[in-house]
């Protein structure tokens, strides 16, 4: 399959610039020049990045006008801001969604998508594999607030989803690549849970990007991504996005989602849905949750953001293809006790890969050594290329081992349960040469050999 097929079959108009408007377009295309409108002062290529806190009103009406909502244009960049809104019409195109909102982290990209639909009372239901801090923003900072979270341990199953849904379940929310056991979720079959209880479901896509997956063809109703990891993919700025399929009902259930169908004094008497059907939740993230709880992305990361974009199907299929020949060689490693890749035709999830994933199975993974702590730590301190940090989809590869860092909170017990052994390494592979990467692990693997030839030497001895 081509990037530009896959692109053209969905069927969604993307939105380019007007001299492009009716022709469909590849991915590669539309990540170069979706979004953009040259710059109406000095003609200017690239979008520049205004660096302002505020625009000026022509006049008393206009500014009049400005804040009634009756005339186009920016007034203060927490609101909106011609960079920043450029780098959001591309990610909605590249996610085949009506409308992208970006905040600044991953992290205020989930706070206000889930707030943009939950209130006290309101229940969340998402599977317990998700990444650490989602976890911990559902269960103790939304705990807070009054909204309730289960967390399905066996994600595999439709059914199990299904048996947590309660009758104040408003957002069911998960991740299509968990890392780091890379247990595919089947988005499909959990999005046809979700709808069947009338409510949305949020997918987490940071992983996949959407040069590999585009979840709102799957079912998704609102996608989310931390812009940190692929998609600025140099590990230079953090940023988040939030796009809306701009599909979801949310009229069907007045009760359900009662701050969209009641009347707003904001809106002068009609409620979202009235005045904006089924753009009601996206402009409500932007307007009450995003401009009111405030995390605004600087329009330096917006110009970053792009730049990173104009080349996301480039870097994803590098790092794919590094990731599959890093993920065989050690496989076969006699130091390597197990390998977690849904790209690896021994992988239990390759029938899901090969279903979502066609083009590449991304950058994370994990792999568990044959021993513990020790032999993970003598492995980690050896390597010179990878770099030793908390982060992922960088150009640049990066190892972590999660039992001692990201996973520290969860209980033996829990971690064991995930399949978190101490001897499990998370591997986010760039886009180097993959023989380099292969030598530094190799150097790595090394290290462990000279450990239990010192520490156990019967063990060698068979
Ligand atoms: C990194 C990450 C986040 C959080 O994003 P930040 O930009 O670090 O706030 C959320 N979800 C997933 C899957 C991530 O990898």
């Amino acid at each position: 399959m081509t990037a530009t097929s896959a692109f053209s079959a969905s069927g969604d108009p993307v939105e380019l610039n007007a001299e492009l408007d009716d022709e469909p377009i590849g991915f590669a295309t539309a990540q170069i020049h979706a979004g953009v409108e040259p710059d109406a002062g000095f003609g200017a290529r690239i979008p520049p990045i205004y660096l302002s806190a505020g625009f000026v009103f022509d006049d008393f009406d206009h500014a009049r006008d400005r804040f009634a909502g009756d005339a186009d244009g920016y007034t203060y960049s927490r609101i909106g801001n011609p960079t920043t809104a450029a780098v959001e019409r591309r990610l909605a195109a590249l996610e085949g969604g009506a409308e992208a909102i970006v905040v600044g982290s991953g992290q205020a990209a989930l706070s206000v998508a889930l707030l943009g639909i939950l209130q006290a009372g309101d229940h969340v239901v998402s599977a317990s594999s998700i990444y650490e801090g989602t976890r911990g923003l559902l269960r103790d900072n939304l705990g807070r607030l009054g909204i309730e979270v289960s967390f399905v341990t066996d994600a595999h199953d439709p059914n199990a989803w299904r048996r947590a849904i309660r009758p104040t379940t408003r957002v069911v929310f998960g991740e299509p690549i968990p890392n780091p056991k890379n247990d595919l979720l089947d988005i499909r079959a959990v999005a046809a849970v979700a709808h069947e209880a009338g409510i949305p479901f949020i997918v987490d896509n940071t992983l996949g990007t959407p040069y590999l997956l585009r979840p709102i063809e799957f079912g998704a109703d609102i996608v989310v991504h931390s812009a940190s990891k692929f998609l600025a993919g140099h590990g230079a700025a953090l940023g988040g996005v939030i796009v809306d399929a701009g599909r979801f009902d949310w009229s069907a259930r007045p009760d359900a989602f009662p701050h969209l169908n009641s009347p707003q004094r904001a809106l002068r008497g009609t409620s979202y849905v009235e005045a904006f059907g089924p753009s009601a939740y996206a402009v409500y993230a932007r307007e009450v949750v995003a401009s009111r709880f405030g995390p605004t992305l600087s329009p330096f990361n917006a110009f970053l953001l792009q730049q990173g974009l104009e080349t996301l199907s480039l870097r994803v299929a590098q790092h794919s293809s590094n990731a599959l020949a890093v993920a065989a060689w050690l496989q076969v490693q006699p130091e390597v006790a197990s390998v977690d890749y849904s790209g690896l035709a021994s992988s239990p999830y390759r029938r899901l890969a090969e279903t979502y994933l066609p083009r590449g199975q991304g950058s994370v993974f994990s792999f568990t050594l044959v021993g513990g702590e020790a032999e993970a730590r003598a492995f980690y301190d050896e390597l010179r290329l990878f770099s030793r940090m908390t982060h992922l989809g960088d150009v640049r590869s990066l190892v972590l081992h999660p039992a001692s860092t990201t996973h520290t909170l969860l209980s033996e017990d829990e971690r064991l349960a995930a399949g978190i052994g101490q001897g499990l390494l998370r591997l986010s592979i760039g886009i180097e040469d993959a023989d380099d990467l292969i030598r530094d692990l190799a150097r790595g693997l090394a290290a462990v050999r000279a450990l239990v030839a010192r520490t156990q030497p019967e063990a060698l001895a068979g």
